[in-house]
């Protein structure tokens, strides 16, 4: 199906019938245009108001915003002060102490905390007491590496109330990464818990920290601080580690928050790592705390007695923005997920959402696929219907997996919220609002408040202004919650995102715009395939071979070609039980002929048993693109890869038979 073939769904009548749901904040297309308009033509007058709505401050700011793509000093709200921590935790534990603002979901299913803003305000407040005693300061940054548990965030929000930045290492990543990563950010404390339980898994949390630490550079740390989650004996370094439970027992409850700049950092963060080297994203206070209870507030539409869910890790910005910072600023109850979505079986989910009442879920297009993948039958006899809102995020959603989230988990009676952003942007740019924009398949839509975003052409660097042509998706003025600079590394963050093409904010995705204006963000610019001089889209290939009733995921790139300049390689996984017959590989060939064009043609088609992903599930195209070249010695950074085994596989099945 081409862009212009994919239906539009209106918004479900459900959500805007008062009987049945809260009125949605923004309730009408024209609504959103209005606001739209005046958040990109006025931003001063648009974030000033609602900086000092959801935001509490401990002294006003004076200037709105400041600074150019241009020179690379953007800043909101100077002079202002605030702390995250007060805003997301003290103003509503005051007004509101026994309203529940996490609940823990473990990694067993009868494994549930709730925790309440007056209990979380007082582990906050002890937790930073606990980190100023072994010398942290205002300024230094703090390194954690935790499992899925209500500790992480209280680890995080006790750094943010010290003005401590914390830099959040997901804690599937390897000693090697996690010592580059505390390395990079001259960390002196490291907190973490002796093991993590996933799937039904202990996993080593301190042996992998102390094996980080253990060598060279990595000996600047003075202090881990470990939470016992498991209770499994670890190895302990006397002076250097402290147990949560000791330190916490010692510390007082009560703690002022330090008043930060707005512009003072928040936290650093790496990207994850799909296209080369992480980046230390770097966030400050306003305006990425503005950015994230915004669009929690608008695009998750979420009311007082809302339970919001997003299964993403809090060693991604999808943790940082969607299960801390937004919902807590808005005094929302937050679901932490300890587990996946197939244990004790591919039902977890559902259960999930049936157990808290769930009313807004958010996940990534790999769950969605991987659970379209085992069959439907997971979820028969679940109660869905506390859901109004299903997100979106971290990859173009393809319109079958689209579909499937849409009739199987919400019904046809729930939002669709395909999110598009970045760690680089801090919160959602581009994406519906459920009661207000129609949505079809595969689009994230229109952009957010105060996001203007351009198609680019990728030579000339002109706007494209003409529907339904690919360019590089570009945005043309400064937005609040958007990265600072890159650790340390400020000619980096200006190389890659502010001078490619001057005047921009440059994504590195391509995308197209329809004849309504809706945008398709396409993948990575150096995803896109050029075929005897056709431009063409990996996503919507990709999404040609899912269309396949065999087909779980696909991931398609390009290889040098002779005749043609490029060709395309298509990588393909089938769904469990599904017998890879005779002939299928032709088929699934003849599959793309059919809906893209003879031109779009693969190559090569591969049945692979999985793709190499990145540990937040995305598809690394680089490494397959390097392997269909002939590159494979020079694959580059691999340690963000989940299985760095599945490599070896690759490289047989594409050179095994030469
Ligand atoms: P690195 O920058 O290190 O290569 P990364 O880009 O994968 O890693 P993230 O910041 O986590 O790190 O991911 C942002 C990217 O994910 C976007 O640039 C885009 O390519 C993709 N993405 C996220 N959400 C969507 C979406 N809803 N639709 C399409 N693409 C998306
Ligand atoms: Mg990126």
């Amino acid at each position: 199906m081409t862009v212009e073939q994919i239906p539009s769904h209106p918004v479900p009548q459900r959500l805007l019938d008062a009987s049945k749901c809260p009125k949605p904040h923004v309730s009408s297309i024209e609504q959103y245009k209005a606001m739209w308009q005046e958040s990109v033509d006025d931003p001063e007058k648009f974030f000033g108001n609602l900086a000092k709505e959801l935001l509490s401050w401990s002294k006003p700011f004076d200037t709105v915003k400041h600074g150019s793509f241009e020179n690379g000093d953007i800043a909101w709200f100077m002079g202002g002060e605030l702390n995250a921590s007060y805003n997301c935790v003290d103003r509503h534990a005051m007004k509101n102490p026994d309203k529940v603002a996490i609940i823990h979901e473990g990694d067993e299913p009868d494994q549930v905390r709730k925790i309440t803003y007056g209990e979380l305000l007082r582990d906050v407040s002890k937790m930073a007491n606990v980190l100023k005693s072994r010398g942290v300061r205002k300024g230094d940054n703090v390194a954690i590496y935790m499992p899925m548990i209500p500790e992480a965030i209280v680890a995080i929000l006790a750094c943010t109330r010290i003005g401590a930045p914390h830099s959040v290492v997901f804690a599937g990543f390897s000693a090697e990464s996690l010592r580059d990563r505390v390395v990079d950010c001259s960390a002196r404390v490291v907190i973490t818990s002796d093991e993590g339980r996933r799937g039904g898994k202990n996993i080593a949390t301190k042996r992998i920290v102390d094996d980080a630490l253990g060598k060279g550079q990595a000996n600047q740390v003075e202090s881990v601080i470990v939470f016992k989650r498991t209770g499994t004996p670890v190895p302990w370094v006397e002076d250097r580690d402290v147990w949560w439970h000791d330190e916490m027992a010692k510390a007082r409850s009560v703690c002022a928050p330090e008043p930060m700049n707005a512009e003072d950092p928040l936290f650093l963060l790496y990207t994850s790592g799909s296209t080369g080297t992480p980046k230390g994203i770097l966030h400050t206070t306003g305006g990425y705390l503005l950015g994230a209870a915004t669009t929690v507030k608008y695009i998750f539409d979420v009311h007082p007695n809302d339970v919001y869910a997003c299964m993403a890790d809090i060693g991604w910005v999808t943790g940082h923005s969607y299960i801390v910072y937004g919902p807590l600023t808005l005094g929302a109850t937050t679901v932490l997920f300890e587990s996946t979505p197939t244990y004790p079986n591919p039902s977890r989910f559902w259960d999930l959402i049936q157990k808290h009442k769930i009313t807004q879920f958010y996940t990534a297009p790999t769950a969605i696929r991987a659970l379209r993948r085992l069959g439907d039958q997971w979820l028969d006899g679940y109660d869905l219907s506390s859901l109004r809102i299903l997100g979106s995020v971290g990859e173009p959603i393809n319109p079958e997996a689209w579909n499937w989230y849409n009739e199987k988990v919400g019904k046809n009676q729930c939002a669709i919220v395909d999110t598009y952003w970045q760690t680089e942007t801090g919160s959602i740019i581009v994406s519906p609002l459920p009661g207000a924009i129609a949505t079809k398949a595969g689009s994230a839509t229109l952009p957010f408040f105060g996001v203007k975003p351009m198609i680019l052409d990728p030579t000339t660097g002109k706007e494209i202004t003409e529907p339904d042509v690919t360019g590089v998706l570009a945005i043309s003025q400064p937005w609040p919650s958007m990265a600072r600079t890159v650790y340390n590394n400020h000619t980096r963050f200006l190389d890659t995102y502010l001078n490619p093409y001057p005047g921009f904010y440059f994504t590195g995705d391509g995308a197209s715009r329809d004849a309504d204006g809706y945008l398709w963000v396409r993948g990575r610019v150096d995803d896109v395939i050029n075929v005897s001089g056709h431009r063409l889209s990996t996503a919507e290939i990709e999404s040609a071979l899912v269309n396949h009733e065999t087909v779980a995921e696909a991931a398609v790139v390009g290889g040098n070609d002779d005749l043609t300049g490029q060709c395309i390689h298509a990588f393909v996984s089938l769904k469990p039980h599904v017998e890879a017959g005779e002939g299928l590989e032709k088929e699934l060939t003849l599959q793309v002929r059919k809906i893209i064009g003879p031109f779009a043609t693969p190559k090569r088609v591969y049945l692979i048993s999985d793709h190499p992903k990145t540990r937040s599930g995305k598809i690394m195209r680089r490494i397959l693109r390097k392997i269909v070249n002939g590159e494979q010695d020079s694959l580059g950074d691999i340690s963000t890869l989940a299985d760095p085994s599945i490599v070896e596989q690759l490289i047989q099945k594409v050179h095994g038979d030469n």
